[in-house]
């Protein structure tokens, strides 16, 4: 009677987690769509909690239970209330990490109960058990070792004794073979573990290696490559949650890590396409340099006022945010800026959407969506940029990398990397506070134009004195 109301919870959160991806699929739907996968966890957590506490042999009692989830939950709360929006892409590659350790734990104990309560049996359950416990550990103790270096590669470096040190790209050819060679060590450690599931050797073999190859996959990756990173570690995350519920006999964990995994994945290939990549040449060549380009050159700043003069008039207008938008939280300015352009002079805006502005997946659209412009406006990159011959001026608020030409040459990180078009208006604004690169290192060609505009300064207080100007044009 128990296991049907079980199956029941499982199958009603699976419902409600496969609904809220759904939902999470266009940013008018996405709170939605959290809003089912918050539910669906809560029913999944609390059928859990009472399928546990009802088992013949009453696993763990309630105040482990309870205090395990207090603790929890105000971690989570508290890390969520004080992150600023521009530390979320660290806090969800934290997250990853921590999914992938929580898996790989599970797995780890299970492993543990096998070994001390029972004696090794070389049964077909036993068999995919330990395959499963194995691939678990592998994938689990990656990911938490990738996110972690992945959380301090998007914070830009380190802090040690007071210091901030810039975490290294590093990734010679050779590392290759050496990650091939620790990945099958890694599936021969598996397979003796078989043929001996009680030596524990093997258990702390596999995961030294995995934790070390977790390190080394995510080392050469750095520039512009991170967006595949991140997502390719939270799919990672998913499939250890999934490997850990065949070893736990847990359907709904099996369900949510591999919406997790294939979901991630689908975002990991996306990411790949607008960077222009292979996944393989992700992983394996080493694209992104860490190093930052010696800025040379020099541009005079222009100011708010002679902007918004020469914004009077314009027919039509194309915003390109990016990551400094998110830094100085101007998305509200940059709307007022929009309404008061189209209410006093009829301008037509748009904005530009790069795939990977900002520093995570849909970062734009998110704090676009905040400031109420409207979804309609939202134009994404292969359909905006036949626009901007057309278009008067370009205002580029806090993007770089996304809108540097160098990415159209063959070298260097952004090799390749598709941009927006923002080069190609009459005329273009760049509001940014001085010349310095991006996240990539690369100086940007198009600050140095006859036609662009340097407005140096933070986006928000920028933005604010433009609206001003255009107020008293
Ligand atoms: P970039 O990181 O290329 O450039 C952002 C610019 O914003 C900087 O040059 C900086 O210049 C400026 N800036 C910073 N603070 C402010 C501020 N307060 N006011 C105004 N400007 C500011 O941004 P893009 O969005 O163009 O490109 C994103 C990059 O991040 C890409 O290389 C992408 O691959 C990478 N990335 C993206 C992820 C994703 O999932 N979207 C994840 C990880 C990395 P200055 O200091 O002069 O003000």
């Amino acid at each position: 009677m128990l296991s049907d109301w079980v199956s029941f919870g499982y199958l009603i959160s699976a419902i409600l987690f496969v609904m809220g991806l759904k939902k999470l699929g266009h940013p008018r739907t996405a709170p939605k769509g959290n809003q089912y996968g918050m539910m669906g966890m809560a029913v999944a957590v609390l059928t859990t909690v009472i399928d546990m506490n009802y088992l013949p042999d009453g696993i763990v009692g309630w105040t482990i239970i309870g205090s395990g989830l207090i603790i929890g939950s105000l971690i989570g709360y508290i890390m969520a209330v004080k992150v600023e929006m521009t530390g979320m892409p660290e806090l969800v590659a934290l997250f990853n990490g921590f999914g992938g350790a929580a898996s790989a734990l599970v797995a780890l104990s299970e492993t543990w109960k096998w070994i001390e309560t029972t004696s090794p049996e070389s049964g077909l359950a036993t068999t995919v058990a330990v395959i499963a416990a194995g691939l678990s550990a592998l994938v689990g103790w990656m990911t938490l070792t990738g996110s972690l270096l992945a959380m301090y590669k998007l914070k830009g470096g380190i802090e040690v004794f007071g210091k901030w040190i810039r975490t290294p790209t590093w990734g010679p050819t050779w590392l290759n073979p050496v990650k091939g060679l620790l990945f099958i060590s890694v599936l021969a450690l598996i397979y003796l573990s078989i043929e001996d599931p009680t030596n524990t050797d093997y258990i702390w073999a596999i995961i030294a290696i995995s934790c070390l190859l977790g390190i080394i996959l995510v080392l050469p990756i750095g520039g512009a490559d991170m967006p595949v990173v991140v997502s390719l570690l939270n799919s990672l995350s998913g499939i250890a949650a999934a490997f850990t519920g065949f070893i736990i006999n847990n359907s709904v964990l099996i369900v949510a890590g591999s919406l997790v995994g294939a979901s991630g994945l689908i975002l990991t290939v996306i990411m790949c396409k607008a960077m222009n990549r292979q996944l393989i040449d992700v992983l394996f060549k080493s694209f992104g340099g860490s190093e930052k380009q010696e800025l040379t050159r020099t541009k005079a700043g222009t100011d708010a006022e002679e902007v918004a003069m020469m914004a009077d008039g314009a027919q039509k207008i194309i915003i390109v945010p990016g990551y400094g938008m998110a830094v100085s939280q101007c998305q509200h300015q940059v709307k007022e800026f929009a309404d008061l352009m189209a209410d006093k002079f009829g301008t037509e805006i748009k904005y530009a959407i790069h795939p990977v502005a900002g520093r995570m997946p849909g970062h734009m659209n998110v704090l676009l969506a905040e400031a109420n412009v409207p979804y309609e406006q939202l134009i994404e990159m292969d359909e905006i940029n036949p626009e901007f011959p057309e278009c008067d001026m370009a205002i580029v608020i806090g993007a770089n990398d996304t809108c540097n030409p160098a990415a159209r040459t063959g070298e260097g990180p952004l090799a390749g990397m598709p941009i927006i078009d923002a080069d190609q208006a009459n005329t273009v604004v760049i509001i940014k506070r001085s010349l310095s690169v991006g996240y990539a290192g690369v100086d940007n060609d198009l600050f140095y134009e006859d036609k662009t505009m340097m407005l140096f300064g933070d986006g928000k207080a920028m933005m604010t004195q433009l609206n001003s100007a255009i107020k008293e044009l």
